[in-house]
């Protein structure tokens, strides 16, 4: 296994920017994900890894070997893509061998690792089977076991779970985590999914526009995020526009005076997430406003209102229903009181 590095690695179309500059470095066994909307240029950037695309300025390293001028077939990486791409006239068995036969392995050792990748993913007892004898779920573990068995330095993965339906992604999602960790591959995803992108990473890439917003841990994202691009994409924020009017206080724009915490500084915006709302009782809370109910959306677990104050903001809450009566009581057009700390202010540049 190795690192990754890019150093100052930017992609052209033509005029068109696709990847601009970007620096970063995935350590030895870490899963890294590149999160961002469409055509922010996260394929672009894992092609470019894959040795598939020419960066157009900079370098890209595996540990400390210079990798930019090389062909993808000597960078030796897995990869595994949106569709699975199996040969649809071979067997599990030969899609996976397929490879190693290209590598001229000897037969013995083509059938042993063939094998072994088969049973990581556990389709052993399919080895015979045709593709289209698969489930989707089934189809993507065969890719894995593919981009697996030539024992890759670096494992690629671009959105390899977006033709599965729900319920199989997650479980396809944590197997996947779990033979990463277990076989310490260093990995890089891409996904523009942000539930999918915080559940398996160890830490995230948020682009936008070819662009790196941010580079970070799960919680450093969502606690401290560097502008309103990656407050807005991961998780939701209800957001003012003001200016801090005296010390430990900001005005917004439509007037009202919320008090921050005393760190907080610079910054025109700020950031309150809907769960840092209560609704009902201030109980001592630096600020407290009344409302009117507009909207109720009961998610199970979460309740989600959103609250219509006297100064025109409507502000999202977020509710966690401990009890299944917790979320009765309220109804669209109730006057309440809404609440929030200090510290639940986060003030953004
Ligand atoms: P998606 O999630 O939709 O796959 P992405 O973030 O992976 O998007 P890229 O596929 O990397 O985005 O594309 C980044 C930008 O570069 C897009 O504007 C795209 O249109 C452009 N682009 C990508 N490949 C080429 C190409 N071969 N020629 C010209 N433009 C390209």
């Amino acid at each position: 296994m190795s690192s990754v590095r890019l150093q100052s690695v930017s992609k052209r179309f033509g005029d068109h920017r696709a990847v601009n500059d970007f620096t970063l470095e995935v350590a030895q066994g870490e899963f890294l994900v590149l999160l961002g909307p469409s055509g922010c240029g996260k394929t672009t950037t894992l092609r470019m890894i894959a040795g598939f695309v020419e960066p157009s300025a900079g370098r890209i390293l595996f540990g400390n070997r210079d990798v930019t001028d090389l062909p993808p077939y000597y960078r030796n990486t897995g990869l595994v893509f949106q569709g699975y791409a199996l040969f649809p006239h071979l067997s599990v068995f030969e899609n996976v061998a397929f490879g190693l036969r290209m590598r001229k392995l000897d037969r013995p050792v083509i059938e042993r690792r063939t094998q072994e990748a088969l049973r990581l993913v556990r389709l052993d007892a399919h080895a015979e089977r045709m593709p289209r004898q698969l489930s989707g779920g089934q189809q993507q573990r065969v890719a894995l076991a593919r981009a697996l068995v030539i024992e890759p330095e670096i494992l690629l993965l671009d959105e390899p779970l977006s033709n599965l339906d729900a319920k199989l992604r997650e479980e396809v999602r944590v197997e996947i985590r779990q033979l990463q960790r277990r076989l310490g591959l260093t990995t890089v995803m891409v996904t523009h999914d942000q539930e999918e992108a915080l559940s398996v990473a160890d830490r995230l890439v948020v682009m936008s526009n070819g662009e790196i917003q941010q580079i970070g841990t799960q919680r450093e994202l969502y606690n401290a995020p560097a502008n309103q691009f990656v407050a807005s994409f991961i998780g939701r924020t209800n957001f003012f526009a003001g200016v801090i009017s005296a010390p430990h206080r900001f005005k917004t724009e439509s007037g009202l005076e919320i008090a921050i915490p005393s760190s907080a500084a610079g910054g025109q915006l700020l950031a309150i997430r809907p769960e840092r709302v209560r609704l009902g009782n201030a109980n001592g809370a630096a600020n407290s406003f009344a409302g009117t109910i507009e909207f109720i959306s009961y998610l199970g677990a979460t309740t989600e209102y959103v609250v219509r104050l006297a100064s025109g903001d409507a502000i999202a809450v977020e509710m966690h229903n401990a009890r299944p009566d917790d979320s009765v009581p309220l109804a669209i057009g109730s006057e309440i009181q809404i609440a929030w700390d200090t510290d639940a202010c986060q003030l953004i540049a």
